[in-house]
């Protein structure tokens, strides 16, 4: 595919192959862009938000809608593609896709909500002659740099609300999966998008992603990625508003009065999903010491039925991590656990890029696999004595994105929604879930901002407040 800058789809020499992480089959290739690119795309976006401005709700609700069509009709074509750039299962892209449709369908819903209130200056001591009401204006140019792990729903979370928004949006997609983006794009144009609200960049963060950050034509960065790149870009950025959807090490606390037959089914789900390649992934599973056991016992074989191999063949439930090396890394995380005393219940092989499904049991917190994000198909099962020692040991980490527990009692539930340190908080269910239209994102080094259109948009807006001096 082309990349498409400056109102052009554009081709370059210096290519950047896309292979499928099963078997390193050339999926396609797209252009490797150069801080040249960068430049001009910036010149460029700063045109397009002056067009994107001047372009009125109703507009601008009409094109995401007519976007959210084209791509429930293109499904099958989507979900197809993000599996085999990605990695993930079928089923997987299929509802990444369908999820991507919602996202940009609740962006448009914003773009005819966006507006301000009014202030009531009479309350002030000085205040008795004036009117004041605040307006919401677009940042201007947004610069959107996403994961490979979710390579069309997050772009979505992006590039939706930047749009509804009435911004001018450059999209730096990941280098191992840049087509979804890239399809995107062509949608968005397609249903009516003028070519001065997008472009998208394909190249390497490390190349390009200075001169995109720093430059003071970027009025606001959006950004989900890992900590180290979120650390550096935080540094550059200078005086613009930024989000920040970091990684994490997401905790399960399991309660002795938990249904443990659920608990089992949900970290299988919330826990192997996308290979573990989820920023809200279960990684941590906390366990009181009274049914520790006994949920092994439970949790063993629901991990084990997961079949893992080729992502494009429907029976697959586990296919590969995007690239070989990840794997690898997940492999010496978890014999480093094991030489410190751990011991694999379940998997704890490799075949190329593909991890099994694996539970470590008899973790220690300072273990790598337990206190750094993993970021692969592995949980780390950890016994604890009462919730209070459960409580801090979810707390005991740089991240804070989501945590779950298990538990029938009230009093346990409100201790944990009120006392764990993370952004999202489920009550008899994994971390790992979300509806794309509620306000999502970290706490502590996961980052901050929302994303979600709601309050994705306000990220992306700036609040002006007017006020009339009336003489009467
Ligand atoms: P990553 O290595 O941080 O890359 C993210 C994006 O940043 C890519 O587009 C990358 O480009 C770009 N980048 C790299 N260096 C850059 C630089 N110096 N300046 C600007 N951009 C730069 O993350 P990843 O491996 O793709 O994704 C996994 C991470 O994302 C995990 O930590 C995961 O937890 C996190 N994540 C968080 C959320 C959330 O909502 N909180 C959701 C999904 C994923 P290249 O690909 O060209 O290097």
């Amino acid at each position: 595919m082309k990349l498409f800058i400056a109102g052009e789809w554009v081709a370059k020499s210096n290519k950047i192959e896309v292979k499928n992480p099963f078997d390193n089959s050339m999926v396609d290739t797209v252009p490797k862009a150069d801080a040249g690119d960068i430049d001009r795309a910036l010149s460029f976006a700063e045109t397009g938000a002056k067009v994107m401005a001047r372009l009125p709700g109703y507009e601008r609700w009409r094109i995401l809608r007519k976007a959210a069509d084209l791509m429930a009709a293109r499904n099958e074509e989507l979900g197809r593609l993000i599996s085999a750039e990605e990695g993930k299962i079928l089923a997987e892209g299929r509802l990444e896709a369908n999820r991507a449709v919602e996202t940009i369908m609740g962006s448009a819903e914003e773009a005819k909500r966006l507006h301000g209130e009014t202030v009531p200056l009479d309350g002030d001591p000085g205040g008795s002659r004036k009117l004041g009401f605040t307006l919401r204006v677009p940042c201007g140019v947004v610069a959107a740099i996403s994961p490979f792990n979710f390579p069309l729903n997050l772009v979505c979370h992006k590039v939706g609300p930047a749009l509804a928004a009435g911004n001018s949006v450059i999209v730096k997609p990941a280098t191992d999966t840049p087509l979804s983006a890239l399809r995107l794009t062509e949608i968005l144009l397609e249903a009516g998008l003028p070519p001065e609200g997008i472009q998208c960049i394909t190249g390497s963060g490390a190349e390009i992603g200075d001169a995109l950050v720093s430059d003071r034509r970027v009025r606001k960065i959006t950004f989900t990625g890992s900590r180290e790149i979120g650390d550096r870009i935080c540094r550059l950025a200078g005086i613009k508003k930024v989000t920040m959807e970091l990684g994490s090490n997401c905790p399960v606390i399991v309660m002795p009065d938990a249904d443990l037959d659920k608990v089992a089914t949900a970290v299988a789900a919330t826990g192997y999903a996308n290979a573990g390649q989820v920023c809200i992934s279960t990684q941590r599973v906390l366990t009181s010491g009274k049914i520790y056991s006994d949920f092994l016992s439970a949790l063993g074989p629901k991990v084990q039925a997961l079949a893992t191999g080729n992502q494009l063949r429907e029976e697959t439930k586990v296919g590969p991590m995007v690239r070989e090396a990840d794997a690898l890394r997940v492999e010496e995380w978890v014999q480093e656990a094991v030489g410190g005393g751990a011991r694999v219940i379940v998997g704890g092989t490799r075949s190329g890029a593909i991890y099994a499904p694996t539970v470590v049991a008899d973790v220690n917190p300072k273990m790598r696999i337990s206190c750094d994000e993993l970021f692969g198909p592995a949980v780390a099962v950890t016994p604890f004595n009462s919730i209070d020692e459960a409580v801090e040991l979810a707390n005991d980490s740089v991240y804070g994105l989501a945590a779950g527990i298990f538990t029938e009692n009230l009093e346990w539930a409100m201790k944990f929604a009120r006392r764990v340190e993370a952004g999202n908080l489920h009550i008899n269910w994994g971390p790992q879930w979300r509806a794309d239209l509620m306000p999502y994102g970290g706490v502590k080094e996961s980052g901050f901002g929302k994303e979600g259109p709601r309050y994705a948009v306000e990220e992306m807006t700036e609040l002006k407040m007017v006020v009339f001096h009336l003489s009467e």
